[in-house]
């Protein structure tokens, strides 16, 4: 079902009553007056909101001598019978509000309601807004609650009335701060109201009688309390009230859930992007203990002790690039394998770097061939590394990493591995091949969020690259010492709630079971998307003994992208453009918070698509 708004939750007295909210605030003066004590307008009104009892509670704190609960609940007997003796002349309906309500009923919304006032003097106030024309659908006060504002119980009450689940689908409007609070705490949306409110405390006659450089002034005030309580939306009036609908709904539908089958950014898991709701100092020691953290359990996946990862602020090319510069000596001479777009970009950056470098072109359906690649080898001895991407990402092609490593270093080269796509879905053993560097992100197949790579080094390596970065913020040593020497420390600006995230992503790694788990799962997604595929009559343009478990390549045939892509965003699922040039296609990652359960499902979409 799509999400959208479908009960509005408005506060009484301030929002859509009593303009100025002025019945309570008498009942306090002359409460507080019955036992002697003079209290002054801003003091009746700051707790507004509240419910009265715990708001007579809340003056007594701001007096200067401390007054006993028996004679609170004394002023409280006579704001009661103050409030009870006059509520029925402060319950004018606010401007726009019939109106307004009416619209909202008329596009199938609820209206629901809660108070500051107790469920006796709603009594009172009920049939005098119906006379009026207002009549909400639903009215709860907090002595029917286990606690009144700023708790949720009354906003929750709502939605069980209603059968709402979802309470991003409910917006609470309010006049004072803790209705913004309430609002917050049941985690829905929440929309403060300037005019008329108790915050703004003014008669409609007050009002008129301010310079407009006075109101303003008096309204920017109310704004600020409503700003730092967190309001989602400040009005005016209610009249604006159903452009916030219209704009809260169509945030809700541009956020509504879809799985990415890309390869990345992926779906993440929703433990992963509330991780970032934390913010941190670079600085902190605590936050540097996180970061070493990270380092530590990336190295462990596929190396040991005599490695180190270096992470960087930056998309997974920034840690290509590091690698294929900071790695190597001036003079030394790189070999690229190039199989595709990933093995192309290795080439411009040692192009635009002016590195000393020659590479091998194959072809775009095929892995990188091993003879070939000896040939080479045998026959340019001056040859100091060898690079290349471990998946081709841009077809799915996953090339032979074992015999490449074995190959290049019975022939005494040093070897790079673009490991973007593989690395934590691959058994990649670093110190067993004797892989010298390695690069990947935090937004493949750690599931983590983008925005951090890593490069893990050969510490021997890393230790003799001292000097040699001509760039200073990709300079792979200086980071190196930030984060080793300097105990977790990042050089510059870390992507803080982002390293958090990616905390928790491989918490959640170790949680699903670790490599063989994660990989399993994967390897079950490609077999359901190739196979489904293949039984529409769509086949992928690399041979299956090739093809990796992270991401495919399908050949379009008569299908239109465009279309395709709107078709299968509408049921939910986000698909990838190809990026072969001879013939059409588009592709298909498995990775991310996806399951063999949502790839079934996507095979019946689709089918239903092709069948249309
Ligand atoms: C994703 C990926 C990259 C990095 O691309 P960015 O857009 O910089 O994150 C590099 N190589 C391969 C093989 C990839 O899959």
């Amino acid at each position: 079902m799509k999400n959208e708004i479908r009960i509005i939750i408005f506060d009484w007295a301030g929002t859509t009553i009593d303009y100025g909210c002025f019945a309570p605030v008498k009942g306090f003066i002359d409460g507080y007056k019955s036992i002697g004590i003079d209290i002054t307008n801003e003091m009746a009104r700051k707790p507004m909101g509240l419910l009265k009892l715990d708001h007579t509670r809340e003056i007594a704190k701001m007096l200067d001598t401390p007054i006993s609960e028996e004679k609170i609940l004394e002023v409280y007997s006579v704001f009661e019978k103050i409030l009870f003796d006059n509520i029925e002349n402060h319950c004018d309906i606010k401007d726009y509000v019939v109106e307004t309500v009416k619209v909202l009923k008329e596009r199938g919304m609820k209206i629901g309601s809660t108070t500051g006032y107790t469920s006796a003097m709603m009594e009172k106030v009920l049939p005098k807004a119906a006379e009026q024309g207002y009549s909400p659908d639903f009215c709860i006060a907090p002595d029917q609650t286990a606690k009144g504002r700023p708790y949720p119980y009354m906003i929750w009450v709502n939605m069980m009335k209603f059968g709402i689940a979802n309470p991003r689908e409910v917006i609470k409007v309010g006049d004072t701060g803790v209705d913004i609070e309430e609002g917050k705490n049941a985690n829905c949306w929440t929309v403060g109201v300037i005019m008329g409110s108790s915050e703004l405390g003014l008669t409609r006659d007050e009002v008129a009688d301010l310079s407009e450089d006075e109101l303003t002034e008096r309204k920017e005030a109310v704004r600020a309390v409503y700003y730092k309580a967190g309001a989602d939306y400040i009005i005016d009036d209610m009249n604006e009230l159903l452009c916030v609908v219209d704009d809260i709904n169509k945030k809700l539908n541009q956020n509504a859930e879809r799985l990415l089958l890309t390869p990345g950014p992926l779906t993440t898991r929703h433990s992963v992007k509330h991780a970032m709701l934390t913010d941190h100092c670079t600085w902190d020691d605590e936050y540097k203990a996180i970061t070493t953290s990270v380092i530590n359990d990336i190295t462990n996946i596929s190396a040991n002790d005599d490695y180190a990862t270096v992470l960087l602020q930056g998309s997974g090319s920034y840690a290509v690039e590091t690698m294929i510069n900071c790695l190597c000596k001036k003079k030394d001479k790189i070999l690229f394998l190039v199989n595709g777009e990933y093995g192309k970009r290795m080439l411009t950056i040692a192009k635009n770097s002016r590195r000393n470098y020659d590479y091998l072109n194959f072809d775009m359906t095929q892995p990188i061939n091993i003879k070939t690649v000896e040939k080479m080898l045998k026959s340019e001895k001056d040859i100091d590394i060898v690079a290349f991407a471990h998946c081709e990402t841009t077809t799915g092609v996953l090339n032979p990493l074992e015999e490449l490593v074995k190959l290049s270093k019975s022939y005494r080269k040093k070897v790079f591995v673009d490991a973007m796509s593989t690395f934590a879905a691959y058994d990649i053993d670093m110190p067993g091949l004797d892989i010298d560097a390695l690069a990947a992100s935090s937004n493949k197949c750690l599931e983590g969020l983008p925005g951090l790579s890593f490069v893990i080094a050969k510490k021997k390596l890393l230790k003799k690259s001292e000097g040699r970065s001509h760039s200073h913020s990709l300079d792979l040593f200086d980071q190196y010492q930030g984060l080793y020497a300097g105990g977790g420390k990042f050089r510059f600006t870390s992507p803080t709630n982002i390293l958090l995230a990616l905390r928790q992503a491989l918490d959640e790694y170790k949680k699903e079971g670790g490599l063989q788990v994660r990989r399993a799962r994967y390897i079950e997604n490609h077999k359901i998307i190739v196979e489904g595929l293949e039984s529409l009559g769509i086949s992928s343009i690399v041979a299956l003994e090739h093809q990796s478990y992270i991401i495919t390549t399908f050949e379009l045939g008569d299908l239109d992208f465009s279309e395709l892509y709107a078709a299968l965003k509408s049921k939910g699922f986000i698909i990838y453009p190809g990026k072969m040039t001879n013939i059409p296609t588009f592709r298909l990652g498995n990775i991310g918070n996806v399951y063999p359960d949502d790839m079934s499902e996507l095979i019946k979409i689709f089918s239903n698509y092709v069948h249309e």
